[in-house]
């Protein structure tokens, strides 16, 4: 059974799509799409051997080699020009090492039609890429899940040119505006948070004057929306 943050990034896959899943670890997310007949081919990307190795005996477990192959590679890497992926999801990392990979290989990012998501920190990062990349948002989600709340990011490539303000890229544009309980909460707990590191940087001998703003800023920005 897919957690609830796996089965939100795979409500969004297209019925029919061929998926990469970059980072799949034991390949639950492309099981479970080719198990209820969601998907028509995915990979399964993963970099370090051991998770690797768990999504092929899943795979094969499973008897799903005909729809899913397991590869170990580094980011796009995983993906063949034969495969015809027009879906990627990339869950359970960091916005930075997402944006990070999507960057390493553009050439891979060409006949993509659909990207899903899910960084577990650094999600403002991941959304300046995206505007960066003409990838427009189309679509965002909240999990809360094992006492983490999650986003979850559906982005489509844009022709018409658009731009994000500071609110959309922190908060996210659709987040910001559905203003959900499950929203709050995060932003409540987070203000929390950076107002005790305000106070802790504030107590040192030299306090960092531009880091103090910075911060400053930031919980400012936060109260903001919350008000
Ligand atoms: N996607 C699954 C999920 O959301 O439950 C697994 C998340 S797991 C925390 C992250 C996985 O990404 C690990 O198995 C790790 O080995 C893999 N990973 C990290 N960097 C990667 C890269 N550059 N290319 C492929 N896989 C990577």
């Amino acid at each position: 059974n897919l957690s609830q943050r796996l089965t939100t990034v795979a409500k969004f896959v297209p019925q029919g799509a061929r998926v990469a899943d970059i980072g799949s670890d034991h390949g639950y997310l492309p099981a479970a799409l080719a198990l209820q007949d969601q998907i028509e081919y995915a990979v399964a990307g993963e970099v370090v051997r051991g998770p690797y190795e768990n999504a092929v005996s899943e795979i094969k477990k499973l008897d799903l080699a005909r729809t899913i192959q397991a590869r170990l590679a580094d980011g796009l890497a995983a993906i063949k020009d034969s495969d015809r992926i027009d879906t990627i999801t990339i869950a359970g990392m960091g916005g930075a090492l997402i944006t990070q990979i999507l960057d390493a290989h553009p050439e891979k990012l060409a006949g993509v039609t659909r990207l899903i998501l899910q960084p577990n920190v650094g999600e403002d990062r991941l959304r300046k890429w995206l505007m960066n990349h003409q990838f427009q948002i189309m679509a965002e989600r909240m999990v809360a899940e094992d006492g983490h709340i999650y986003e979850v990011i559906v982005a489509e490539p844009s022709i018409v040119p658009f731009r994000y303000s500071k609110y959309e890229l922190t908060f996210g544009p659709f987040l910001l505006e559905q203003h959900s309980p499950v929203f709050v909460k995060k932003w409540q707990s987070e203000l929390q948070r950076q107002e005790d590191v305000l106070r802790q940087i504030k107590c040192a001998s030299k306090p960092p004057v531009a880091k103090i703003k910075q911060e400053e800023e930031y919980i400012n920005l936060i109260r903001e929306v919350l008000n």
